[in-house]
């Protein structure tokens, strides 16, 4: 299939082009680069993609109109997996217009051009963050989504998937939201708080830790990559599906578990609870199991274990 995909030098979209690549795909890929953390790590990815196999990329802004249209033309894509965001909760507390630039007008963007150059399917990389903030005594169903969330970055990915939902229903296009549950692994963010974490604990620095109760569904990155792939062969009208490991974790137990990979016991700080963060996350999975025959395989010890050997490699 001849696919495109937006945010294809960030950590998630490193993994699905090159597990895409593999798969025999026709790829194009959109990035700007965009400074929210280091563009030297994206380039890297880039230039580690070109390792495994041929495909168009773009170092451009998604919401450069002249440029984005002239890619449709030329590129005819069959698909679009729209992962280009800025991501984080903190830094939308910060720059909240830049949130609604980019997550919102950005993903507004690629709906108008997926509508305009006849694309049939559409993937947008949501967020459990549009839950807000729930008491955890039970997973998350997709339909529980209500309007109360605790950011602006939840806020954006909220009303992007509203867009999609009406695009759908405007337009013959076929479009699924995935929620993506604090996704880690190779390649992670720098801003996350694991690979802060096995940063510091390296470096043999304190672990600041900002609410000791707090709980995780974390969810390993190979893991996500098969239920993008799962969803892009399942579509059909509007589609939504929590991607998580559906076992939530709590905040001590990922620094316990971190101890136990890497031989190092952690000196914690404990701080306040920060603005903007929920105090946990835990999928319910059944609809990605059921509908697309999704199930993570990844425990958290498999996969903590699996960074810190990727780490070490570097
Ligand atoms: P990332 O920051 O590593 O990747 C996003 C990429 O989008 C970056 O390479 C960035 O340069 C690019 N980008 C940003 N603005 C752009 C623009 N205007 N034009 C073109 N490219 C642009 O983040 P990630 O962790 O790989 O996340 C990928 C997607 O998944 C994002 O939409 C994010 O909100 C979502 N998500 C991630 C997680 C997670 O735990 N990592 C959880 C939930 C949702």
């Amino acid at each position: 299939m001849n696919i495109l995909v937006t945010g294809g030098a960030g950590f998630i979209g490193y993994h699905l082009c090159s597990s895409l690549l593999k798969k025999g795909h026709a790829l194009t890929v959109v990035d700007s680069f965009h400074p929210y953390y280091e563009p030297a790590l994206k380039q890297a990815r880039v230039e580690a993609l070109q390792q495994s196999g041929t495909f168009s990329f773009f170092r451009q802004d998604i919401l450069d109109e002249e440029n984005m249209h002239a890619l449709f033309e030329r590129e005819q894509p069959e698909a679009v997996i729209h992962l280009a965001a800025v991501p984080g909760v903190r830094g939308s507390l910060h720059e909240p217009i830049t949130y609604v630039d980019i997550d919102v007008k950005g993903t507004v963007h690629m709906l108008e051009l997926s509508k305009q150059y006849g694309v049939k399917r559409f993937l947008f990389a949501s967020s459990s963050s549009v839950y807000g903030e729930r008491s955890i005594n039970q997973p998350l169903q997709e339909d529980s989504v209500n309007l109360s969330v605790a950011s602006p970055y939840a806020a954006s990915k909220l009303a992007a998937e509203v867009f999609c939902r009406t695009y759908t229903q405007l337009y013959d296009i076929s479009i699924t939201s995935l929620r993506f549950f604090t996704v880690y692994g190779p390649h992670q963010r720098p801003d996350m708080a694991i690979s802060r974490f096995l940063k510091r604990l390296l470096d043999n620095q304190p672990l600041p830790l900002y609410n000791t109760s707090s709980v995780r569904d974390y969810t390993y990155v190979d893991d996500i990559v098969n239920g993008i792939e799962a969803a892009l062969r399942r579509m059909g009208g509007y589609q939504v599906y929590n991607l998580g490991s559906g076992k939530p974790v709590g905040l001590m137990e990922l620094v316990h578990t971190l101890e136990s990979v890497t031989g190092i016991k952690a000196n914690l700080i404990v701080e306040g609870a920060q603005p903007g963060d929920v105090s946990g996350t835990w999928a319910d999975i059944t609809a990605a199991r059921e509908e697309l025959g999704w199930t993570p395989q990844v425990t958290l010890e498999e996969g903590l274990h699996r960074y810190y050997q990727w780490w070490q490699s570097r």
